[in-house]
């Protein structure tokens, strides 16, 4: 029996069609779940060894011109307590990474475009390559702009960016956001980050309202083809102050194992890109990311954000962590990696052999 598992695994790693990742997301037998994620894990210790990066992320506004329906900081969400982190704090944050090893750090933030803003960034990137003599690396995470703003960024230090296409199927795309969002610009955008010479990461909502097993197929051959250095994806979670979380009957188990499986597949499909175990899939199970790394993550972002201004960043309902201090989450994540077998690789960007590979 495991002898058939392998071969679909084998027959899907060498030749990804439609058919066979929407079979594989379709099958719901446990045994089929442990041999994907193990075959995925085999892939993932081939490709990018038993290394896990940290990448402390600074959620440093929860300002938002846009009104995702499944977004808890949605702008017409009235109920949030908006907040900006001011440059000393923002800095005093990324010195703390500096200062505890983190090879890489990510700004990430609401949607804005405004010139205040846009010179923020530029500043903010300037000045944390001054104080880490250089060695952080940065990573953006704050939407669709223009070109010329991403090459300012990048001339200014970033060198990733992660932007979530969110569904790679368009007609999905538009029942989860308002029609004054659009999945063509979404799309150029990554375009333009490609240009600048970003390496690139994009990734979904998993298990969205509406979201079928043909979508999903999809959204991981849309990685494949847009040639992504990096993914970052999530398992829908509602939060119940959004139009979307209202309406859906929420099942945590089918949600994490979804999250799961994706990230399997990424890491068979994909092979040697930089995947994200998210906060995500720790808000469905206390031992979430350990999972994802099993599942064939190497990537982990813990949240490095003052606590005081945590509980403002809920993008969906019971966000882990609020209460964790990063120097306590960076012990408790350290230990559950060693657990594994694998080890947390200090002061070293942790880049995307993909992206390497790609440059040579
Ligand atoms: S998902 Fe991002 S862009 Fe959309 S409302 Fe939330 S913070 Fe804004």
């Amino acid at each position: 029996m495991s002898m058939t598992y392998e071969n679909i695994l084998e027959k899907t790693a060498q030749n990804p069609t439609h058919a066979n990742l929407m079979a594989i997301l379709e099958n719901e037998d446990p045994g089929f779940f442990q041999a994907l994620t193990r075959y995925a894990y085999d892939i993932k210790i081939a490709e990018v060894g038993r290394h896990v990066y940290f990448r402390g992320i600074i959620e440093f506004s929860n300002i938002c011109t846009k009104d995702c329906y499944y977004c808890g900081i949605r702008k017409s969400n009235p109920l949030v307590n908006r907040y900006e982190l001011s440059e000393e704090e923002i800095l005093r944050e990324a010195r703390w990474c500096y200062d505890n090893h983190y090879g890489s750090l990510v700004l990430q933030s609401g949607e804005r475009r405004d010139p205040a803003f846009v010179d923020k960034i530029e500043y903010l990137l300037k000045e944390i390559k001054i104080l880490s003599k250089g060695t952080l690396g940065i990573t953006l995470s704050v939407g669709e702009q223009d070109q010329e703003t991403y090459d300012r960024w990048f001339q200014a230090g970033a060198h990733r960016y992660l932007l979530r296409i969110e569904t790679s199927n368009p007609d999905l795309y538009g029942t989860l956001h308002p029609s004054t969002h659009s999945w063509e610009e979404r799309k150029r955008c990554l375009g333009m980050l490609r240009r600048s010479g970003y390496q690139v990461g994009s990734g979904f909502l998993i298990g969205a309202p509406g979201q079928t097993p043909h979508d999903m197929a999809g959204d991981i051959l849309f990685l494949r083809e847009t040639d992504v250095d990096m993914v970052g994806m999530g398992p829908y979670i509602p939060h119940e102050e959004t139009p979307l979380g209202q309406a859906f009957s929420f099942d945590p188990i089918r949600q994490l194992t979804l999250g799961l499986k994706m990230i399997a597949l990424v890491r068979i499909v994909l092979k040697d890109v930089n995947i994200a175990a998210t906060t995500a899939l720790q808000a469905l199970s206390p031992a979430g990311r350990e999972l994802g790394l099993r599942a064939g993550a190497n990537i982990i972002m813990p949240n490095v954000t003052d606590l005081a201004y945590r509980r403002g960043y809920q993008l969906y309902n019971n966000k882990p962590g609020l209460d964790e201090n990063a120097r306590e989450q960076r012990v408790n994540l350290e230990q559950a990696v060693e657990a594994l077998g694998e080890k947390v690789c200090y002061g070293d960007w942790g880049d995307s052999l993909h992206f390497k590979k790609r440059q040579m």
